[in-house]
């Protein structure tokens, strides 16, 4: 094989073994006079017989085409949680962590709340929703998720198959911050050992963060959420995805479709059913 013809099989070989596909190299014998010294590039078979591209540039726009999508590095977890430095509970419940915060007053949160909202749903979930804390209507009933945005989160649940009870639903904090502004970091440090232990004890499937300040408390680093949903994650050696928090879909409906593509995800996760057309 010469000229043109030679150089464009390899162009095309060369590509191939860029992408680590060369067995076709394998049972191929270095042929008696072979030219062009030093080339690796040779074939048993006759010239006629050898599919030659027109071109290379050709062949690989086609290749690079049909190639699937590079996947996007995850993000260095930056510090250990306090959960991670400090001691484990031996023989941990969640009545347990519930009658170690009793009537807790360890941050400023305590001093304008009704009721603590400690979590809700099935101590066995294999799906822990974590929301950032009480807004008015938790804290005046002591559930997660009961306003607006826990409607939503219900119907978003249900999309999934799943009802309020197969899941578990809890806040970073436990108590409802003023104005529903977000917590303080040393508010979230002082509470968020409740959170690990109660994922320590349930130890789900899978975590899905409702919200930036769920992801921070759970992955120990402030990022932007909407850069990092629908990533699988890990806390603790639990997958763990971050999503926007429902109250932030009731300002933006349009983020829906995302949220929903993340849950899908958690789907496929967890073996569940997703709908064919959705
Ligand atoms: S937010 Fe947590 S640490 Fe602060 S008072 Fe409430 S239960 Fe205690």
């Amino acid at each position: 094989m010469k000229g043109e013809a030679r150089a464009n099989v390899e162009a095309w070989l060369e590509y191939f073994s860029e992408l680590r596909i060369s067995s076709f190299y394998l049972d191929r014998a270095e042929p008696a006079g072979a030219t062009a010294a030093g080339s690796s590039v040779t074939s048993t078979a006759p010239a006629t017989a050898t599919y030659v591209p027109t071109s290379s540039a050709a062949m690989r726009a086609k290749l690079q085409a049909s190639a699937p999508a590079p996947v996007a590095p995850l993000p260095v977890v930056k510090s250990a949680s306090l959960f991670e430095a400090g001691p484990r509970v031996e023989n941990d419940t969640l009545e347990r962590i519930r009658e170690d915060i009793g009537d807790c007053k360890r941050c400023r949160l305590c001093q304008q709340r009704n009721k603590i909202v400690f979590g809700s749903g099935s101590a066995r979930a294999d799906l822990v929703f974590v929301g950032e804390g009480p807004g008015r209507d938790e804290d005046i009933q002591g559930l997660p998720f009961v306003g607006r945005a826990g409607k939503l989160l219900t119907q978003m649940i249900e999309a999934m198959g799943l009802k309020r009870e197969d899941v578990y639903i809890c806040n970073v904090v436990k108590c409802r911050p003023p104005e529903n502004r977000a917590p303080e970091p040393d508010e979230m440090d002082t509470c968020s050992p409740f959170l690990y232990r109660q994922l320590a004890v349930i130890k789900p499937k899978a975590v899905v963060c409702l919200g930036a300040i769920a992801f921070q408390a759970l992955y120990g680093a402030k990022q932007s959420i909407s850069r990092l949903r629908g990533q699988w994650l890990e806390f603790r050696g639990i997958p763990m995805m971050a999503t926007y928090h429902p109250a932030y879909l009731l300002r933006n409906p349009n983020a829906k479709g995302e949220v929903w593509e993340d849950l899908k995800k958690v789907m496929v996760h967890l073996g569940l059913k997703v709908p064919a057309r959705s």
